[in-house]
């Protein structure tokens, strides 16, 4: 009974307890992938402004394979609309307008996804199949949007040791980017079509709003290691799916980053507890969330009968055995950490910036990796806020090489950096090292002068007396020895 307690314990975010609740929750993830389009060989560039020309086209729902007429399909149908593709010529062709057959899956990107298949430890086929999936809100021209089940039956492991299950990976073509919805049409963005993305499904595995942010946030991690990832604002999005007991799955979409998670799951979670407590149903639909952490109703739930086979692309045949991965940039971090000593949000930044701390290290033998990392990542930083100025270290390692020969003293590289920053000549006679003998006199004559005074008092003293140009650790080490002798 106690650890069920404790387990119940950890579920908890603020007042929500999801245990009782029967909190169920899982998330898909979508990435696009930069290079070339999936089925063609247009760039990945999402095009803005003036449209090279525009395309006017009419959906229909059709009955897919099963003969049913999708739920989703005919809602969209109801309102009549016409959509109003812009076209860019520069990233964009007839394959992107349907006019034109798909060309051969982008081998590039098919790849890329098999070695985020690897460290989902998903299971993947020998051969994939295309499959064409309706889409019938006009974001994409056909009609329908290409997409494939490449692995199955993954997990990934939280830190408190918990496995999250992946049910699936796909590989599927981006659609078209909304610009405007009016009330006679909607507007597109075709340039966007095409591109190649990753939808990574978890299973209902997820047990708590800050379970489903961590889940999330090592899901990007993991893309995040392997090359061929688009980068920046849009590139990543994030749907979330959440269910309590007596109620129904709700699917809130398009969460562009994972802190916001929690918040919105919340509300969804107590927006559900009302209608149940009212005697209300919960329908199964998919919504929206808004900046304030609210969410709205979008549309209903797509059915089951929106897939059929894409016959125009032949089955794809896989080797796993080819298909390499480097190490993730989580065990990067962890490397740096075990190496170096590196504190946590140091290790984090070196690795985002993909910093060569080995060879920084290798290279700069007498200075220490954390006082290496932290005037590489935090003296910008700092400069930035004092003076309004910016600078890179890595620029300036000549700085940092006069440090390791024992030139100048630490204390001295903040505001060298600092001259450097503001566009100044810097005289580096100015902040020669002392000569340690020196150091030692002053250390002695300032203890000797006021021998029971506190030793910050006395450290102040003598640093004022060597004006900056002795590390501060060597004259609190010599303040310590004379003090207590
Ligand atoms: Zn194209």
């Amino acid at each position: 009974m106690n650890t069920d307690s404790s387990k119940e314990h950890s579920n908890k975010d603020h007042n929500t307890d999801y245990a009782l609740l029967g909190f169920k929750c899982g998330i898909e993830i979508h990435q696009q992938l930069d290079g070339k389009k999936l089925f063609c060989n247009c760039p990945c560039d999402i095009k803005k402004g003036k449209p090279d020309y525009t395309v006017k086209r009419w959906l229909r729902a059709s009955a897919g394979e099963t003969g049913e007429v999708d739920k989703a399909a005919s809602f969209e149908q109801q309102k009549l609309k016409y959509y109003l593709y812009h076209v860019f010529k520069d990233s964009t062709c007839l394959i992107e307008l349907d006019e034109e057959p798909p060309m051969h899956v982008n081998q590039a990107a098919l790849n890329t996804c098999l070695k985020v298949c690897k460290l989902l430890n998903v299971t993947v086929g020998d051969q994939i199949q295309f499959m064409r999936k309706v889409v019938v809100d006009g974001s994409n021209c056909s009609g329908f949007q290409r997409t494939a089940l490449v692995g199955r039956n993954g997990f990934i492991t939280l830190v408190n040791g918990k496995k999250i299950s992946i049910e699936s990976v796909c590989l599927e073509e981006e659609a078209c980017q909304p610009i405007e919805r009016l009330k006679t049409h909607d507007v597109y963005n075709l340039s966007r079509q095409g591109i190649p993305l990753i939808e990574i499904a978890t299973g209902p595995d997820i047990s708590s709003a800050e379970e489903a942010k961590e889940t999330s946030a090592k899901l990007g991690m993991i893309l995040r290691s392997v090359d061929g990832m688009k980068r920046g604002i849009g590139t990543i999005r994030q749907d979330v799916n959440v269910s309590i007991k007596g109620g129904a799955r709700v699917e809130i979409k398009g969460f562009q980053e994972f802190k916001s998670i929690p918040k919105v799951i919340e509300y969804e979670v107590k927006r559900h507890m009302d209608l149940i407590k009212n005697g209300k149903k919960v329908e199964m639909h998919v919504r929206g969330h808004t900046p304030d952490f609210k969410t709205v109703y979008q549309r209903p739930m797509p059915g089951a009968s929106r897939m059929y086979p894409e016959t125009d692309i032949p089955i794809v045949l896989i080797d796993m055995s080819k298909i390499k991965t480097g190490v993730t940039l989580e065990q990067k971090e962890t490397d740096m950490i075990h190496k170096f000593g590196l504190r946590n949000e140091l290790a984090k930044e070196i690795v985002k910036r993909n910093i060569d701390m080995t060879g920084l290290a290798g290279k700069f033998k007498n200075i220490d990796a954390n006082f290496l990392a932290e005037t590489i990542i935090n003296v910008p930083k700092e400069i930035k806020s004092r003076y309004k100025k910016d600078i890179s270290v890595l620029d300036h390692l000549d700085v940092i090489e006069i440090l390791d020969q024992g030139k100048i003293p630490k204390s001295a590289v903040f505001e060298i950096l600092t001259e450097l920053a503001q566009g100044k000549k810097v005289d580096y006679s100015r902040y020669k090292s002392v000569d340690a003998g020196f150091v030692e006199k002053i250390v002695k004559d300032v203890v000797a002068n006021d021998p029971d005074a506190p030793i910050g008092a006395l450290m102040g003293q003598a640093m004022a007396k060597l004006r900056g140009k002795a590390d501060g650790k060597i004259v609190m080490e010599l303040l310590k020895k004379y003090k207590g002798a």
